[in-house]
């Protein structure tokens, strides 16, 4: 929980990376060559749709609804108010073992002056979710963009991931939750502040 943002440059290549264009039929066929691989008959009535079909959530995956410009709203009087944004779930790819993992979003900011569409912090969580990723870099990718958004550092972003890595694979383990905290500016230096946050924003992962 102890990072400053660095708005000017992305902190690692990985940052660069956005979703290519997915070759549709390329991967058609190679999930035709990995069903035969696995020793099925990708011919067979219930698999032959499934390539195409597979691809074409591949393609889905990687194509979130592009990010609208996000909104900003003139708001005076609002000194110090926290905002906190929960509850906000989404689904990405963990990219060590290609298996999903459920991100359930909680972002918290201190308006000065102008506060953000709250739409769009669904949005920016959904547009990093929507590539290979770890959790602990999808964490911190948001909480970079919203700062960068708001043009402000006072950005918390705690994240819950349910992996199946680790629930349906390997250790089998279904209760494991795996939970990440970043917290810039004043989240970072001011701790009332930052346990508000993280009071509000894991009240529900407390009975979920
Ligand atoms: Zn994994």
């Amino acid at each position: 929980m102890t990072d400053t943002l660095d708005r000017q440059a992305p902190r690692d290549s990985q940052d660069l990376v956005s979703p290519g264009t997915v070759d549709t039929d390329r991967v058609t066929d190679l999930v035709g060559q990995l069903l035969a691989a696995i020793g099925e008959d990708p011919r067979r009535e219930g698999l032959s749709d499934t390539p195409a079909r597979v691809a074409a959530w591949w393609r889905g995956f990687f194509s979130p609804e592009p990010t609208a410009t996000p909104t900003c709203f003139t708001e005076q009087h609002l000194s110090g108010q926290l905002v906190v944004i929960g509850g906000m779930g989404v689904w990405s790819l963990c990219e060590h073992h290609l298996l999903p993992m459920n991100l359930d979003v909680a972002v918290g900011y201190v308006p000065e002056g102008e506060v953000m569409g709250l739409s769009k912090f669904g949005r920016i969580a959904q547009q990093y979710a929507g590539r290979l990723q770890v959790q602990e870099r999808f964490t911190r990718q948001v909480a970079d963009q919203i700062a960068v958004v708001l043009g402000s550092n006072d950005v918390a972003v705690a994240v819950r991931g349910t992996h199946l890595c680790m629930s349906a694979r390997g250790v089998r383990m279904e209760a494991a939750r795996t939970t990440t905290v970043q917290a810039g500016g004043r989240f970072e230096s001011d701790p009332v502040l930052s346990q508000q946050f993280l009071t509000l924003a894991t009240d529900r992962w407390r009975t979920a």
